[in-house]
């Protein structure tokens, strides 16, 4: 045979060689890297569906886990499975529905006038800041008619450093809205006061009261340690009223507060509703 056939014979052999061993092992390999897997069928990925995933020391400086697992939105039912159109005979909501009926009979309709204005917009003077607490609804407790409060609550009225709701809120109704009045309300017995002196482990109320803590530190600093009852019960209201001025604090660094404030068209006041006597009063 001359030399030449047999360098094409070894040629055509090494090239058989290499397509055998390719389609030998391209299965296993896609298989394992889950890289090339036409209909994405679970056999195919490289992961489990949950567990941890370990990274070496080597990659990271020091070893770290790394948790997975479904997303919380494949765990949970649709949204919609929750809503079932019905309302539960004897349950609270029938109980809210059935006091709109008698609301609309009684005092909706006895002022049609005044209400259909206010369908067609609002004009309210002041902005009232509160608490969440069910004892101190602001309409109720200063007989403020329809449409004259622009009312947002949270748990101890505080006005948080840089929250994009409060800012939202305070720019519609200063800019909007026109409000001549902003009130930030504390109260007495309020739990985030209260809280201030727990040690909770929930996610985010011990991080939402932290834009109310100064009030506390201010209070400690200026009185006695309290020892009995009635001391407590003197600290926590110095820390309720100390709160209020603390709020009206961190509204002064709201851009449209301080402006609308130096220029004159708004007024800011601190008040505290006293669940005791139903008085309300100005927190100097
Ligand atoms: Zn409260």
């Amino acid at each position: 045979m001359r030399a030449e056939n047999i360098i094409w014979l070894f040629l055509v052999l090494l090239v058989l060689l290499v397509v055998v061993i390719s389609s030998v092992q391209a299965v296993p390999i896609f298989s394992r890297v889950g890289a090339i897997d036409p209909v994405g069928s679970k056999a195919a990925c490289p992961f489990p569906e949950s567990g941890s995933i370990s990274v070496p020391i080597s990659m990271l400086g020091q070893g770290l886990v790394i948790p997975f697992g479904p997303t919380r939105s494949a765990q949970e039912k649709p949204v919609g499975d929750h809503i079932t159109g019905e309302v539960q005979h004897g349950s609270l909501v029938e109980e809210l529905l059935q006091g709109n009926l008698k609301f609309r009979d009684d005092v909706y309709n006895a002022s049609i006038e005044r209400n259909q204005e206010l369908a067609a917009g609002q004009n309210p003077g002041v902005l009232w800041i509160g608490c969440s607490d069910s004892r101190s609804d602001p309409e109720r407790i200063t007989g403020a008619g329809p449409g004259e409060l622009f009312v947002t609550r949270n748990v101890g009225n505080i006005v948080p450093n840089h929250d994009w709701s409060l800012a939202a809120v305070l720019e519609y109704s200063i800019n909007y809205l026109n409000v001549q009045e902003i009130v930030i309300c504390g109260h007495s017995d309020c739990g985030a006061i209260k809280s201030l002196d727990k040690d909770l482990h929930d996610p985010y109320i011990p991080l939402w009261l932290n834009d109310a803590r100064e009030a506390k530190t201010r209070v400690d600093s200026r009185i006695m340690v309290p020892k009995t009852p009635e001391e407590m019960k003197e600290r926590n209201h110095q820390m309720e009223l100390e709160n209020v001025r603390l709020q009206v604090e961190h509204l002064m660094t709201y851009p449209s507060v301080k402006t609308a404030v130096s220029e004159g068209r708004v007024h800011v006041s601190g008040l505290y509703y006293d669940l005791a006597t139903g008085t309300l009063s100005v927190v100097t």
